[in-house]
């Protein structure tokens, strides 16, 4: 522009600072649904159950059995940097829950249709707040809380038009919740799009439960079991064996303190494991889940925290290296026990 036209500093409204902090967060309904899925768990539930319709795009519904929100605290929930979760900056350099920068859903509303429906602990009644509205009235649910997302993106045509079909769509957001499912097994999961029931991840006894379940028995059955501890990184896990390798990287899992990561390091750690024993474009199947001490990582990189920046990369990549080496090493319990004929 010439100087002439230049407009005044101003601040921008609150609605629109939202929509702009949406734009780096939510992509496409499995972003929401990896939102929604964090709150859940955040809020110690046992059991979560998520609805879509037209592929998230129409309707996402995260229905969990955890804590509730407070009545008082609902209108709050939706403001932006409104959160429970820290209060400090020694808070966020130890952070243990998924969310904790307070944007999530102050973003989603921005964006969408939203509604809360939550009961807290002790309370004996439950409110739904509509986002929109902000109109508060008393509802009936137990114990938990329900977030409701209509119209993804009804506001910002222009994303709209890059989100992929409703199959694409719904593959994606299943994704989302297979990620959450793999990290908690001892949560049950299930998924709803166009009022069927497409998956079911009932609450597992044990790890390899939940692997099967939600990845396949052979994922289990072709794969050994990853344990290093004793130094600054635990690496416990399931690695494929070579023959296990598959054309895609669609079987390739990394958390870091129990969060969902992709990471150069780590992926490239993988790699070299497998350097000797696989060719070509093959890729090594794996469900890996790294311990830290969490002011060794930093999860504040990126608001959607699918990122992290470790103090020390090399600590980390040998940890990682060394663990799926060994356990590709070690004679399989099948083996030991299969005839020699
Ligand atoms: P963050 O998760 O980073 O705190 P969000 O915008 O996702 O920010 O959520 C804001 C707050 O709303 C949370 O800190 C939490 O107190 C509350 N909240 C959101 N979803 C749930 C839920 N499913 N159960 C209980 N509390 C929730
Ligand atoms: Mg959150």
């Amino acid at each position: 522009l010439p100087p002439a036209e230049r407009r005044p500093i101003r601040e921008l409204p609150d609605e629109l600072i939202s929509q702009i902090a949406a734009g780096e967060m939510v992509e496409r309904p499995a972003s929401v649904v990896r939102e929604l899925l964090d709150n859940a768990l955040d809020a110690g539930a046992r059991q979560i159950t998520v609805r879509l319709a037209s592929g998230g795009v129409r309707l996402i519904s995260v229905e969990d059995d955890g804590l509730g929100i407070p009545r008082e605290e609902l209108t709050v929930a939706l403001r932006r940097h409104a959160t429970s979760k820290i209060a400090s900056l020694s808070d966020l350099e130890t952070v243990g829950t998924m969310g904790f920068r307070g944007e999530a859903l102050a973003a989603i509303n921005a964006i969408a249709e939203l509604s809360i429906l939550s009961r807290f602990t002790g309370a004996d009644s439950a409110f739904v707040l509509d986002g929109g509205t902000g109109e508060l009235r008393p509802v009936a649910r137990s114990v938990g809380t329900t977030v409701e997302v209509r119209e993804l993106f009804f506001a910002t045509p222009a994303r709209r038009k890059f989100l992929k079909t409703d199959a694409t769509e719904l593959a994606h957001c299943i994704e989302a919740v297979r990620r959450h499912a793999l990290a908690r097994p001892e949560v049950g999961f299930s998924v709803w799009h166009d009022g069927k029931l497409i998956e079911q991840w009932r609450a597992a006894a044990t790890p390899e439960q939940r692997l099967a379940d939600a990845l396949s028995d052979d994922f289990v059955s072709q794969s050994v079991s990853v344990l290093r501890e004793g130094g600054p990184v635990r690496v416990v896990g399931r690695a494929g064996i070579p023959d296990a390798a598959r054309s895609r990287n669609d079987h390739q899992f990394f958390y870091v303190n129990g969060r969902f990561v992709r990471d150069k390091v780590l992926s490239h750690a993988v790699r070299s494991a497998y350097e000797d024993v696989l060719h070509g474009q093959r890729q090594p199947v794996y469900v890996l889940y790294l311990e830290i001490d969490p002011a060794r990582v930093d999860v504040n990189v990126h608001p959607t925290k699918i990122e992290v920046r470790f103090r020390d990369g090399r600590e980390v990549h040998q940890a990682v290296r060394h663990a799926i080496e060994d356990a590709l090493a070690a004679p399989r319990a099948g083996d030991a026990l299969a005839p020699a004929d």
